[in-house]
């Protein structure tokens, strides 16, 4: 540390990283207790396929509602659970979760729960994935696991192996966010995925930017000729849905179909649109 030479400047910095700090550690300290205080939830999203409008697939996304300190987003919380470890405790909750819930479904509805990277890496991932799978009785094909480019950067040993491992258990490995990492298509020769998620970035401004539907439409066709299924994230207004179902996209997700919603909640909003999307057709 710098010495105490113009101290209100130091002690200006310090107290300002103090804060990040400090927050981090309490995150950190409360994040410890939160699955045990009930303060996780898992919400799901509806994933809808373009062209029925059916629900094909939910994924579940983490929320953390804090007593006091409001709620607090996955992306902020996740990358310290990540540092700490303490992402492997909420990880496997996350999935017995997901594979809890989802039994009550529709048989041609999925779950897709997303992975860390450090999860994957972790030797209890497939024990994990089997237990859960057989405590509450879902059939494998009926679990889609989503991984990010982050982990295939890792370059870590295994990662080919435990990916066909999960496939060989019989479900579905989606590429999370994809695009948006580096040197993607060398990871589509080097793995074998099942489906690809198109990063919203490109979704956002798919009316606006010819480029973004130049990429995007080129992915699909891209996932089409590799017999991968692809899903559009972030999808929000009804000309990006029209776009995506003109260009051939098979699944889409965002706000205009459903937000991630608590369970109930999305078991009725099942319910209600069992058999398709009503608002798609709006
Ligand atoms: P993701 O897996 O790419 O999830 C999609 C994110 O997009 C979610 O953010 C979702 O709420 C948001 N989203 C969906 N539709 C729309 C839309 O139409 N417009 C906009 N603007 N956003 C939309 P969320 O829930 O904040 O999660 C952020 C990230 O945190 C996730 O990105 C995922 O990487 C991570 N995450 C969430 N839950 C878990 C979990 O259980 N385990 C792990 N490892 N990561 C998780
Ligand atoms: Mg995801
Ligand atoms: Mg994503
Ligand atoms: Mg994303």
């Amino acid at each position: 540390r710098a010495k105490t030479d113009g101290r209100n400047r130091y002690r200006f910095f310090d107290s300002s990283l103090d804060a990040a700090a400090r927050r981090r550690n309490l995150i950190e300290q409360e994040l410890s207790l939160a699955v045990t205080q009930e303060s996780l939830t898992v919400h799901f999203q509806p994933l809808v396929d373009a062209q029925s409008r059916q629900v094909v697939c939910a994924e579940a996304l983490l929320r953390w509602n804090h007593p006091t300190l409001g709620a607090i987003s996955p992306g902020e919380f996740i990358p310290i659970a990540e540092e700490t470890g303490q992402i492997g405790a909420i990880g496997s909750w996350v999935l017995r979760q997901a594979c809890k819930h989802a039994v009550n479904w529709p048989d041609h509805i999925r779950v897709a729960v997303n992975l860390s990277s450090r999860q994957f890496l972790s030797p209890g991932l497939l024990p994990l994935v089997e237990g859960a799978l057989k405590q509450n009785g879902l059939p494998a094909h009926r679990l889609e696991l989503e991984v990010t480019e982050s982990l295939l950067m890792e370059k870590a040993i295994g990662v080919e192996q435990t990916l066909a491992c999960l496939s060989r258990l019989g479900l579905r490995i989606a590429l999370d966010d994809f695009g948006t990492g580096f040197s993607s298509l060398s990871y589509l020769r080097q793995y074998r995925f099942d489906k690809l998620k198109i990063d919203q970035s490109f979704i956002s401004d798919l009316e606006t930017n010819a480029d973004s539907r130049a990429i995007v439409d080129a992915v699909i066709r891209l996932a089409r000729d590799l017999r991968m299924s692809v899903a559009a994230e972030g999808v929000e207004t009804r000309g990006q849905f029209d776009l995506l179902r003109q260009m051939g996209c098979g699944e889409i997700q965002g706000f205009l179909a459903g937000r991630p919603m608590p369970v109930d909640q999305f078991e009725e909003y099942l319910r209600q649109n069992s058999i398709s999307v009503e608002r798609l057709y709006a």
